[in-house]
């Protein structure tokens, strides 16, 4: 098969910064899209990733799955779009197919494992996937998204992302008018939460350690800011939530969350992965029917529903555009929770 090289930024070690590469690209399938890469959103697992949080990172690492682009070149099988086409590629770039999970469309549950589009099992080429922080990727149509054509590109990339990993348990837990939802954390998927089910048409409140965030988070459509590290604020919403949506990154105490359920909530964990310290406390649950839960991403039909949603209800992110080049200082800015509210990289810088 042959290969394309294309130029990337990728980490060659946990400790390294990220600096120009070169990696290769398969030659098209008859299923697969080619796509030049216009924006790709900066999440925070990709410096888990890159940095080797969770364990398991191959290097080179190549880091981004919230990309957005065009079209370049199609297969000959490929019937969803067209060269010249808006396109968008999230997290996931292939799973089994024939599982239990994959044929309800939850291909993120694959039972056989699914293909990350970074740092995932590359079937084609061997080795790694590497993702969206590179010039032009090729993938299997059945994983690539349409955007809705109203939306903003660049604001459009961290919906790949972080639209789909809130839009996905707000849609499992039946977020709708009247459902009080609380979000724990305002960075790149805490204002997509917000968005998200305000678009549902729920009353949410934001849960934050930082109180120069509220009036943002107001004006993203909050109605109300609890500042986390307040007994006094925690105290008021005692037994308030139906759902909780909780982003923090790093290990935290999510008994003081449990509390503020409401008989039978559920709080659905899609930041931290690992074991809870403290140690989860099974009164409050026990004693109100009160669930806590996790969620990955979201299914590739979800996400086309979420962009969908997003269309019709004009719901980008808020985003900071940055150059390739800066995202080593953009990596440091987002362990100081100093996001406002996802970064964004033009592209066209890495050329
Ligand atoms: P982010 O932009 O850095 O936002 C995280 C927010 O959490 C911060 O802005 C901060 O908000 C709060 N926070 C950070 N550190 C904290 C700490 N030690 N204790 C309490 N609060 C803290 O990150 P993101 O891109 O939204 O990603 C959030 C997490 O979700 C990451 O771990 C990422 O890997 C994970 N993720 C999971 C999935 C999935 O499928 N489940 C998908 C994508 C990402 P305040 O300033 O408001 O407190
Ligand atoms: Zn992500």
């Amino acid at each position: 098969m042959g290969t394309n090289i294309v130029k990337a930024y990728g980490t060659q070690s946990p400790t390294d910064s990220l600096k120009e590469i070169n990696i290769q690209r398969r030659e098209l399938t008859a299923n697969d899209i080619e796509i030049e890469i216009l924006y790709c959103g900066v999440c925070h697992s990709d410096l888990h990733t890159a940095r080797n949080d969770w364990g398991g990172t191959v290097y080179p690492a190549v880091p981004g799955h919230e990309i957005v682009g065009k079209v370049t070149k199609v297969g000959a099988g490929v019937t969803k779009l067209k060269v010249g086409d808006n396109a968008a590629v999230g997290c996931l770039v292939g799973s089994c197919g024939t599982c239990a999970s994959c044929k309800e469309d939850l291909e993120q549950y694959c039972l056989n494992g699914f293909v990350g589009t970074y740092n995932g099992k590359d079937k084609h080429l061997g080795g790694q996937t590497f993702g969206g922080y590179s010039e032009r990727v090729v993938v299997d149509e059945h994983f690539v998204l349409k955007i809705p054509a109203n939306l903003d590109l660049a604001a459009t990339a961290p919906l790949l992302c972080a639209g789909i990993t809130t839009w996905s348990p707000l849609r499992h837990w039946k977020v709708g008018k009247g459902t009080k939802v609380a979000v724990v954390g305002l960075g790149g998927l805490g204002h997509m939460a917000i968005k998200l089910a305000k678009g549902l048409g729920a009353e949410v409140t934001l849960f934050s350690r930082t109180p120069s965030k509220t009036k943002d988070a107001i004006e993203l459509g909050a109605d109300a800011v609890v500042i986390s590290n307040d007994e006094l604020q925690m105290g008021a919403v005692k037994g308030k939530f139906d759902v909780i949506i909780d982003t923090v990154p790093y290990v935290h105490d999510v008994n003081p969350y449990v509390t503020t359920l409401n008989v039978s909530g559920t709080l659905v964990l899609v930041g931290y992965l690992g074991g809870l310290e403290p140690i989860l406390n099974t009164v409050p649950m026990i004693l109100g029917r009160k669930s806590v839960a996790g969620s990955l991403i979201g299914g590739i039909a979800e996400t086309q529903e979420m962009l969908n949603f997003c269309g019709e209800h004009n719901i980008v992110s808020e985003i900071e555009i940055i150059k390739m080049q800066d995202i080593n200082k953009a990596y440091e800015r987002m362990l100081k929770s100093d996001v406002r509210y996802r970064f964004v990289i033009d592209m066209t810088s890495l050329k």
